[in-house]
């Protein structure tokens, strides 16, 4: 579960995850300014701000998307800042949505099991035609983890169905079971229910919370009432700057918060 006492804080303790002054620049523009955001085991953190906010071009340098233009991450204490993407993910930082590609023409059950079987076979992720003609030392093990991961997306009826087949929603859970097929100790995810009609968000949330939350969790949103009952604590980005970073009732209490939020762009 995540820990309901985020604060009681041991300084010594290495954090899970840590950028330090991390920084991205496009030309003249600070995207991303002097962050140092520090991640613990176990927790769910959330990343929220206004549109424009930075948060996206964050994620991309913690996932390795994107090189900072200085300033470093570090995970379990390791410098990961110039590791490529699938050198974070075989460490265990698992991301969505951008390495979770969703193949179409390929079941649910297939999508899932490719995911597993990448770390089951300890190859980090291989190109898709090696990974199907893979042999499969571990199969059993491959296709239990799958039945699981099915089971706790809720799409175990279907399974064989195209991917391709899905409704929107239920492409979103299948990404959340590709990342979770891959047993990552840190979930990135940057705003999940984007696209999602209200009722899909709660549910979206509420699987993110039951399915992933006993891991170290740090989701991306814009819409800062989504993340309140979730989340440990919450950093508030602003201008590519950290506002503001404390439990949900403390974040959305501050005014500076709610100057950001009134003065951002909102969808
Ligand atoms: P958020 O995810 O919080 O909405 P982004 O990280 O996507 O914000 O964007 C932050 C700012 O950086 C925005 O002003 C955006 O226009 C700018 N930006 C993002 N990516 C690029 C890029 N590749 N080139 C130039 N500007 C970019
Ligand atoms: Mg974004």
């Amino acid at each position: 579960m995540a820990t309901a006492h985020a604060d009681d804080f041991d300084a010594a303790t290495e954090a899970l995850l840590r950028t330090e002054d991390l920084t991205k620049q496009f030309g003249d523009f600070v995207a991303v300014d002097g962050v140092n955001l520090e991640v613990r085991e176990g927790e769910f953190r959330s990343v929220i701000g206004p549109n424009g906010a930075g948060k996206t071009t964050l994620f991309n340098c913690i996932t390795g998307a994107l090189r900072p233009t200085s300033g470093a991450v570090r995970f379990r204490g390791e410098d990961v800042t110039r590791m490529a993407p699938h050198e974070r993910v075989r460490r265990g930082m698992g991301r969505s949505f951008q390495i979770s590609t969703v193949f179409g023409g390929l079941s649910v059950r297939e999508n899932v099991r490719l995911s597993a079987q990448s770390v089951a076979e300890g190859e980090g992720r291989l190109p898709i035609q090696r990974k199907l003609f893979t042999p499969t030392g571990r199969f059993e093990e491959v296709e239990s983890r799958t039945d699981e991961v099915l089971a706790q997306i809720g799409l175990a009826d279907r399974a064989d169905e195209y991917a391709r087949n899905l409704a929107h929603g239920d492409r979103r859970r299948l990404e959340l079971g590709l990342v979770l097929a891959t047993d990552p100790d840190l979930v990135l995810l940057d705003e999940p229910t984007a696209g999602m009609g209200s009722e899909e968000t709660h549910r979206t949330i509420a699987l993110i919370e039951e399915v992933l939350a006993d891991r170290t969790m740090l989701l991306i949103e814009h819409d800062i009432d989504l993340v309140m009952n979730v989340s440990d604590r919450v950093t508030v980005l602003n201008r590519g700057q950290i506002l503001a970073t404390g439990t949900p009732e403390a974040v959305a209490d501050d005014d500076e918060v709610q100057q950001a939020y009134l003065g951002g762009v909102r969808e």
